[in-house]
């Protein structure tokens, strides 16, 4: 494989622990780690190729799910966090000296999805988070640089995953998001 999809991912995906029941994550810093605790089972864990969300280092796709935010703290080293982007709907908490995305929360009460944080399980040592089950905004990778030639193959590689690939949203959330309210953007 000349490309890496992710590397949670590339060498099969591990399934998720029934028995799970949420860790810790941490940001990249070798010391003073940014800590986040998460009380429960992540859902909805999915690839997305947009251009916003943190991927690791050389990954065509980042790895992210959904936890109910008064689920999620922040347990150490909060200081080193802010926001990237004030104005943006999921606003990402960032470590500012490592750059990793710690999570993700909606402040507006009117966005479809307000009520959860968005995750990356991968910042866990614990294993048994939810396994991803679909890619999301698969085309908008090639708007971060990935040669438009090469994704048959990138879809392909999704597929023998089992990870369906789409350039939007899967329907059912297409939909969701459609009956919440059809003026309202992502
Ligand atoms: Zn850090
Ligand atoms: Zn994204």
């Amino acid at each position: 494989m000349s490309f890496s999809i992710h590397p949670a991912v590339d060498k099969g995906i591990e399934p998720a622990n029934r028995d799970f029941s949420g860790g810790k994550l941490h940001c990249h810093c070798t010391n003073q780690r940014v800590e986040v605790s998460v009380s429960t089972q992540s859902a909805h864990n999915h690839l997305c190729g947009c251009t916003r969300c943190w991927k690791p280092r050389g990954a065509l796709f980042s790895q992210i799910a959904v936890v109910p935010r008064d689920s999620l703290s922040v347990t150490a080293n909060g200081v080193k966090l802010k926001v990237l982007d004030l104005s943006a709907a999921i606003q990402r908490h960032i470590c500012t000296t490592c750059g990793v995305h710690m999570y993700g929360r909606i402040e507006n009460d009117d966005h479809p999805f307000f009520g959860f944080d968005f995750i990356h399980t991968e910042l866990s040592e614990e294993q048994g988070w939810s396994e991803p089950e679909f890619a999301a905004f698969v085309s908008s990778i090639i708007e971060s640089g990935a040669d438009p030639a090469g994704m048959d193959a990138v879809r392909k590689r999704l597929k023998e995953l089992g990870l369906e690939p789409y350039d939007c949203l899967p329907p059912a959330l297409m939909d969701a998001i459609a009956a919440h309210d059809p003026r309202q953007p992502i």
